[in-house]
């Protein structure tokens, strides 16, 4: 079996969130799987930097795709053997700034074409005739900026590969004017409401989810949130329209880059076994941060990107009863700015207990997630989220929301889980602040409990949320889309 993996980012070569680090590691684990016989090229554009972070590389072949020149790289990820095959063209990826944004944080303005020929090149890569010498069975694409791989495929190229599209959140959708059309070489007669268009815009989303052989989002909550209203994003129709191609996979983690036994990053590693070197980390991280250094004072972490699905607004509010009781907050992430500066102003109010980090600090993500006691996570939607996961084996016990993936990987505490010893978070009843507020105050009156704390540590610390039953249950997918 052949599967070329066609995404917009990898963890390590170029990540702004959870499709990054789905992307490095779930070609990994497929590649390891015991069942898989057969061979996985990732696919992505060559950003600045991107290829100067690859192992072995070298320049195998070009390629033409919407009229623009592109010389493809083959090279592996670091630590791995899985190729990875960088499509570099310097007008549309060599750039400062991030895959999707300029340094001011504002869209690209020519997305469409830049993520067009990405999705055009996958297509192109399928065919007989393809410059690599190489034909995938299945091209597995990921997210809007590889929508229209599938509508080449299908309507331009005609090739007999089969395609899985995979949502990792609805939330973005690549929506363009109409104007782009024939920019993308796309044949018109299908701009209509059985084709890609979604609402007289062309939509990249919409394209993926008609014209794939199968779909797939990573939880099985989410998979079924989105055929409805509140979650669908106007898609919900098609997507309820193909519920039988739907599958729900969970995604897992990289424990290669997410153990705390072996995490380079923490100035002592621990394990469920001995944890003790959590306490060093902790007090290591409050330095740093300048919070008071205090090991009975609770200490919140949050790592996220400040967008209203991630429901941090949820906090500024709470936040100085949360210091009135004693509680430490250690935030990291950037967004909205608002949000932003309401952290800030907290911070300078409560220099001792709250700290703010603007930015995306890969470092000081591990020591958080290490470092705190408790990881807060009110998603008012969370297609899988992997930081939850992160808590879990960092014996950093989540509180999230009900939604998505969190409701699928995080068993609240209840009398009933504690005695059964399946207490791996807090759930929250409702996205709230009292909600918020209250369900915090509950767990750090349990986290000053020192021996059902270690329990509801050690049930996280011991679930296994690695890749490896997630990537057989991908094997599986891919198997039965051939077989259809
Ligand atoms: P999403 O993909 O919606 O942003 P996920 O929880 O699925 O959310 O994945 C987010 C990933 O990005 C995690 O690996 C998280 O640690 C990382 N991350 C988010 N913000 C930052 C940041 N400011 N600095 C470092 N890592 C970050």
């Amino acid at each position: 079996m052949h599967v070329l993996f066609v995404t917009s980012e990898a963890f390590p070569l170029i990540k702004t969130g959870g499709l990054a680090d789905v992307s490095g590691a779930l070609p990994k684990a497929i590649k390891s799987a015991a069942s898989f016989n057969g061979d996985i090229k990732v696919l992505l554009p060559a950003y600045r930097g991107v290829l100067s972070k690859l192992t072995a590389v070298k320049e195998v072949a070009s390629i033409e795709a919407l009229k623009h020149s592109c010389t493809l790289f083959s090279g592996y990820l670091p630590d791995s053997d899985v190729e990875v095959i960088a499509i570099k063209n310097d007008v549309l990826y060599d750039r400062a700034g991030g895959p999707y944004t300029d340094e001011s944080g504002a869209d690209w303005n020519d997305n469409a074409l830049r993520f067009g020929v990405l999705s055009r090149v996958a297509s192109l890569l399928s065919k007989q005739d393809s410059p690599l010498n190489w034909q995938p069975d299945i091209v597995h694409c990921n997210d809007w900026q590889t929508g229209l791989t599938p509508t080449y495929m299908k309507l331009v190229d005609q090739v007999p590969v089969k395609s899985i599209f995979s949502i990792h959140n609805m939330a973005y959708q690549g929506n363009f004017d109409v104007n782009v059309i024939s920019q993308l070489e796309l044949p018109a007669q299908h701009f209509n409401m059985n084709g890609f268009e979604f609402y007289q815009q062309l939509s990249f989303m919409k394209a993926g989810l008609f014209y794939a052989d199968q779909l797939s989002s990573v939880s099985p909550t989410y998979a079924k949130e989105i055929q409805t209203v509140h979650y669908g994003f106007g898609l919900q129709g098609l997507l309820k329209t193909r519920a039988e191609q739907l599958t729900g996979i969970l995604n897992g983690i990289d424990t290669q880059d997410w153990n705390p036994a072996t995490d380079s990053h923490l100035i002592k590693p621990y394990s469920d076994k001995n944890i003790t070197g959590k306490k060093a980390v902790k007090k290591a991280l409050q330095q740093q941060l300048g919070l008071s250094i205090n090991p009975d004072a609770p200490l919140l972490g949050v790592v996220s990107r400040f967008a209203y699905q991630k429901g941090l607004d949820l906090l500024p509010p709470i936040i100085p009863k949360l210091v009135a009781d004693g509680c430490q907050l250690a935030i990291l992430g950037s967004g909205e700015k608002a949000l932003e500066d309401g952290f800030v102003a907290l911070q300078k109010q409560f220099p001792n207990n709250i700290s703010i980090t603007v930015g995306y600090n890969e470092p000081m993500s591990h020591n958080i997630m290490a470092g705190a006691d408790l990881f807060i996570m009110p998603s008012r939607f969370e297609p899988c989220g992997l930081n939850q996961l992160y808590g879990l084996t960092y014996g950093t016990p989540p509180i999230v929301s009900a939604t998505g993936g969190l409701a699928d990987s995080v068993r609240d505490t209840t009398p009933e889980t504690i005695k059964n010893n399946t207490a791996t978070g807090f759930v929250l009843k409702n996205v709230t602040n009292a909600s918020l507020l209250g369900t915090i105050q509950s767990a750090v009156k349990l986290w000053r409990d020192k021996q059902v704390w270690r329990k509801i540590q050690k049930n996280g610390m011991q679930t296994d949320v690695s890749w490896s039953s997630s990537a057989n249950l991908y094997l599986d997918l891919y198997e039965k889309t051939l077989s259809q």
